[in-house]
């Protein structure tokens, strides 16, 4: 194939020889890009595109995307079930009838002896919705632990909680098309750039096409934060601050949409009354960014005729991550941009499925968005799933970061982990290493053998990768996608469908419950589970999806497309009908930087990498790109500290140390580092993770280190960096 003008210097692109291509979705983050993986003569994938008449991507992928289809070969990859006594011992290969009989018989023997929420559940953001909805039926209404979470909760619990708050539902009320109609966006702790670059691209189009302002809230002058209108560059973990400030002048300059206040939401005396004592002046001193731009972002806010407020991490991971997400929902609907054209408040979430796990795993409740709290659904899917309805807990057991502390304090014995790795993305890995030690059963089940959570299992399920199975996923934008089979499961692994419907065999209750076998067999189940609920996806199958590219829900049954918005009518999901406006009190609660350890320590994403680098750690070329942790120091900090740029240092917190590559720049202030949080044994060693009161998410973005020169390290890490380059 050529490109460029005929006869002068054409680039010739290789010929891979792709005989067919096959549709699926990105198995990465939450933009939920449409992929065709080429497959040549042989059936094997050797290319991937996008796909042009997808509306999320419109043929565009970002860099691990295009390098996908790598993956099904990648070093580490587990072929065979493990086992062993002990964890110290080495693993034998088994079969997978034997690693099956001991998970569960462990399962049983745990649960009689410490009782049933002694055995507990982990699972991901990264396997299909079938997947979840069929784990969530295994572990409510088979297993019954009430200790069943996801990894979600280090990630995207305080939207989830922010919006339940506010809007008695979780589910994002917007969608991507809002950046071609929104007078005005508002980025808080989005790095888009990096983490999302399709949904960076899709709003930078827009932005060159209508020119609406641009705001981006970061401590950091990140990439985003580089193409702003205004950047506030604010002091960590004082959003709530700064969105109170903002609400402040909206309503003492008569920009608040009162008629929308009155006729939508309650709680809005109350919500003033707090909103009165953050005058921008008080603001100020506490967030550092001065009155006069508060008061111009605010105005810039309350007058566009629509506006919309996107946010992932820097306010999600926070001591007020939940109450952060509250504050931008209370500006929203203090200004009426909730369900209308460019008018929304809209998280931009992490993993490629945590929306599915969030609608359908009954991590934090039942199918469909249905709570343990209410009797009437209990009793709804006790009878579907012909179960007794006394037999599910009344309200959500621990979430994942809790579970934790219940295993360091004896109150849960076993574990059972679903692609996720927590030794490298739990805060305070140390204390991580020693609280999965005092298990008395652990089993992993992942695509990887080699993810480092395994070296403490005693049993290893070798889970089939994203498309060498089929199913759906949901996307940021509620976005309903579908995952193609491309290619068989690696070695002797199974889809974790597959693993989940075997485990319900080996119980009494699971043989008398139906467990459908196949991923269509199971969506039709929750499309039936789905009528009338906020959720409702009774009007989609596979082909009405993939025909369009991604259907959003709702999208009841005889409805051809989906809802591109959420509460369009200001109806939501309170009992009464009407949002909530919520004062937020603000407490300073986090570790600060002092005199032993002066620097905020920061975490955050490369573009290169996506979370553990479980899987984009295997791949050569993202590898090249980024193949080391790094610092990110401003320069003058450093100059006082004799630290030269491409040197190493130390970075001590009081969990621990650990030593990075220095990268002088003044993307971050003088009294901040950043750290990537992909790699093992780096940054997780430092981080404190506070846990966010509502959302029980960690603080992972704010506590506090020192530096200092690592001058005998720096032969010994050049020697590994001439290592790892090939
Ligand atoms: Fe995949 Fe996200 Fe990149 Fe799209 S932007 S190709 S979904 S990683």
């Amino acid at each position: 194939m050529l490109f460029g003008r005929r006869n002068k210097n054409p680039i010739r692109l290789h010929d891979k020889g792709v005989v067919e291509w096959r549709y699926t979705t990105c198995g990465y983050c939450s933009t939920g890009c449409s992929i065709e993986v080429g497959l040549d003569r042989e059936g094997r994938p050797v290319s991937a595109r996008g796909v042009g008449g997808a509306d999320v991507n419109r043929g565009k992928l970002c860099l691990k995307g295009i390098l996908e289809y790598e993956l099904f070969r990648t070093p580490g990859r587990g072929a065979h079930p493990l086992m062993r006594a002990h964890r110290t011992e080495p693993f034998r290969r088994v079969s997978w009838d034997e690693a099956l009989d001991r998970v569960a018989e462990e399962i049983k023997r745990i649960q009689a002896r410490y009782g049933r929420d002694a055995f507990a559940i982990l699972s991901t953001g990264q396997i299909m919705t079938e997947e979840f909805y069929t784990l969530g039926k295994l572990a409510r209404g088979v297993i019954g632990t009430n200790n069943y979470d996801g990894n979600t909760t280090l990630c995207m619990s305080s939207a989830v909680s922010g919006y339940k708050r506010s809007f008695g539902s979780d589910g994002p009320p917007g969608c991507y098309e809002d950046f071609e109609h929104t007078g005005c966006l508002i980025a808080v702790g989005s790095n888009l750039p990096e983490q999302h670059p399709v949904i960076y691209w899709r709003l930078r189009e827009a932005r060159e096409r209508r020119g609406f302002p641009l705001i981006v809230v970061d401590p950091r002058v990140t990439m985003l934060a580089q193409q702003a209108d205004v950047h506030l560059a604010i002091e960590p973990g004082t959003d709530v601050v700064l969105f109170n400030a903002l609400a402040h002048v909206i309503l003492k300059e008569g920009l608040a949409d009162m008629d929308y206040v009155r006729r939508h939401t309650t709680g809005f005396e109350d919500f003033a009354a707090e909103v009165e004592r953050w005058d921008p002046d008080r603001a100020a001193r506490i967030t550092g960014i001065d009155a006069d731009t508060i008061r111009h972002v605010a105005r810039t806010f309350g007058q566009a005729e629509s506006a919309m407020v996107i946010w992932t991490m820097g306010i999600n991971q926070s001591t007020h991550g939940s109450d952060g997400v509250v504050a931008i929902n209370n500006l929203c609907l203090l200004t009426g941009n909730v369900g209308k054209p460019g008018g929304s408040p809209l998280s931009i979430t992490g993993q490629c499925n945590a929306m599915g796990t969030r609608e359908w795993s009954s991590c934090s409740g039942l199918p469909g968005y249905r709570l343990l709290e209410n009797p009437e659904h209990r009793e709804e899917i006790a009878r579907f799933w012909g179960v007794d309805p006394e037999f599910f807990p009344k309200r959500r057991g621990m979430f994942m970061t809790d579970i934790f502390r219940a295993i360091e304090t004896g109150r849960v014995k076993g574990l059972w982990l679903i692609a996720t790795n927590p030794m490298t993305s739990m805060p305070n890995t140390e204390r991580i290493r020693r609280t999965l030690e005092k298990l008395e059963f652990l089993v992993v089940q992942d695509a990887y053998e080699d993810v480092e959570t395994n070296q403490y299992s005693h049993v290893y399920l070798p889970a089939a990768l994203w498309a060498e199975k089929e199913g759906v996923f949901t996307n940021t934008e509620r976005r309903v996608n579908l995952i193609r089979n491309v290619c068989p499961p690696y070695g002797e692994s199974k889809p974790d469908l597959w693993i989940f419907n075997q485990i319900a065999r080996r119980f009494e209750q699971g043989r008398r419950m139906r467990f459908p076998e196949t991923p269509r067999q199971v969506f039709e189940e929750m499309k039936q589970l789905s009528k009338g609920r906020l959720v409702d996806i009774s009007g989609m199958d596979y082909e009405k999806i993939e025909a369009q590219r991604g259907i959003q829900w709702p999208c009841p049954e005889g409805q051809e497309k989906g809802s591109p918005r959420l509460y369009t009518d200001g109806r939501f999901q309170h009992p009464d009908g009407k949002a909530r406006l919520i004062p937020l009190p603000f407490e300073d609660n986090n570790e600060r930087p002092d005199e032993e350890y002066p620097f905020w320590l920061n975490t955050g994403r490369v573009v290169e990498h996506f979370h553990t680098r479980t899987r984009t750690g295997k791949i050569g070329n993202l590898n090249r790109f980024s193949p080391t942790p790094y610092m990110e120091m401003n320069p003058d900090a450093a100059r006082e500290l004799g630290i030269e740029h491409m040197s190493y240092a130390r970075v001590t917190s009081r969990r621990g140390d650990a030593v990075v590559l220095v990268q002088l720049t003044h993307r971050v202030p003088r009294n901040m580092v950043f750290i990537p949080f992909h790699f093992h044994d780096c940054v997780n060693r430092l981080t404190l993770g506070l846990l966010d009161p509502h959302s029980r998410q960690p603080a992972y973005k704010q506590c506090a280190v020192r530096v200092e020169p690592a001058p005998d390290q720096q032969a010994a890490a050049r020697r590994n960096l001439a290592a790892r380059a090939y």
